[in-house]
């Protein structure tokens, strides 16, 4: 396929939701780790397939159902090739990041944790990938063990190794924290955690969309991701896992299209990754996910995150300058994301007054509320960049924080 061109302005012009004014001014988007916009291809795809090809997959002998079943599967290819799974069967589709934990926090759950094991999470994870293992190990009468960190946003990995050797069943971390921009290492985390034969997970809602995914080469057993944080559709993601995990783990939901053969007294489960995915799926989505991986994949990766690391790195030089910015995560790899605070100002009346100035961007506890609480602050104000972002519009939104910092102080 032929690389397009790093070009700004054409790849904004993908984006139209960008080119508005919010309350007269220039709209300045800077939410994408809450979630990304969609490019038209991703648009038009969704729209197409309800225009031309909707239609129940999986059951149907008919034309329009076997082209629905044989989009979705290609669909499920083209996820699994993008991540470099083994076969595309590894891939279940759900509808999202939270989804898919909860439904490893179940079947994974029902397959390892027995009374009184333990789980590890890190202390930077989003409360999609903390209270689904602590619900299920209330249940269990387990224990939830928490990497530490420093002060930094930096995971202690002396720690890790220390909570390792207390057995736990599941190790389930993020790759990138939502909150903190800190990239974790996973390969190296991964590695730790095989040496005491303990299976990883990997959230990676932050990540899919920023940097170059091989699950083979980072050898995690599951890896689950949201589409809609990567240019795709809301209500779609997945989950990768390893087919030796998939065939042991029990299903998750039942219902239709997970079944092989049912009777009043018994019921047999279809196969992997169909056993996963109960009743009717959202088709068009998937197809609207697909174009959103060929989209990311129609640039060259290194010279979108190259990019994108020089706009982390520009905003935070400036946002330096402002009397009394506290950055909140530090840590020396960052991807995607900036948290700061200023001195004497609620992130919360921050966030608002530059909304009124067109600048979208997130403040609060960001669903991560102990990462918030070990910091000793009611939240941070987040702006998180996408490849479409440019420094003229970090300037904006600079300039913007400077001036509601002085009506606030
Ligand atoms: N994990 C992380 C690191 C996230 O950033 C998010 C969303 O912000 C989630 C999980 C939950 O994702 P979703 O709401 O798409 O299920």
């Amino acid at each position: 396929m032929a690389l397009n061109r790093f070009n700004i302005n054409e790849i904004r012009k993908q984006f139209p939701v960008l080119d508005q004014h919010v309350y007269g001014k220039p709209l300045v988007y800077f939410d994408n780790a809450a979630t990304t916009q969609k490019p038209l291809c991703v648009i038009e795809r969704e729209r197409d397939y309800y225009l031309h090809e909707n239609c129940n997959i999986h059951r149907g002998v008919h034309y329009l159902s076997q082209m629905a079943t044989e989009a979705y599967e290609n669909a499920r290819k083209t996820v699994a090739q993008f991540v470099n799974a083994k076969q595309p069967q590894e891939i279940v589709f759900t509808r999202g990041t939270t989804e898919s934990l909860n439904l490893l926090a179940t079947s994974l759950g029902q397959l390892l944790v027995n009374q009184g094991d333990k789980v590890v999470v890190s202390a930077m994870e989003h409360h999609s990938n903390m209270v689904p293992w602590q619900q299920m190990l209330m249940r269990s009468k387990g224990e939830l063990l928490v990497i530490r960190m420093d002060k930094k946003g930096v995971l202690d990995l002396n720690h890790y190794e220390e909570l390792l050797k207390q057995r736990p069943k599941i190790v389930s971390i993020a790759h990138i924290s939502n909150t903190l921009g800190t990239v974790n290492p996973i390969k190296e985390m991964i590695a730790m955690a095989h040496k005491y034969d303990i299976p990883v997970i990997i959230d990676g809602a932050q990540s899919m969309a920023h940097q170059v995914i091989d699950v083979q080469d980072l050898d995690c057993d599951f890896y689950v991701f949201s589409g809609h944080k990567m240019y795709a559709p809301m209500g779609i993601g997945g989950l990768y896992g390893k087919m030796e995990w998939l065939e042991k783990m029990p299903p998750y939901q039942f219902g239709g299209e997970m079944v092989d053969t049912v009777s009043f007294e018994k019921t047999t489960f279809n196969k992997v990754p169909f056993k996963f995915e109960a009743g009717t799926p959202n088709v068009g989505a998937a197809l609207g996910l697909e174009t959103a991986v060929k989209f990311i994949q129609s640039f060259d990766r290194q010279e979108v995150e190259a990019y994108e690391d020089e706009l982390l790195e520009y905003a935070t030089e400036q946002l330096a300058n402002i009397e009394g910015t506290r950055f909140i995560g530090q840590a020396p790899k960052r991807n995607g994301l900036i948290s700061f605070v200023i001195d004497g100002i609620h992130p919360y009346d921050l966030g608002t007054i530059i909304d009124k100035m067109g600048v979208a961007v997130r403040t609060g506890h960001h669903c991560a509320e102990p990462v918030m609480t070990f910091f000793g602050i009611p939240g941070t104000v987040r702006a998180s960049f996408a490849m479409y972002n440019t420094k003229e519009e970090i300037n904006i939104f600079v300039k913007a924080v400077e001036r509601a910092a002085n009506m606030l102080k």
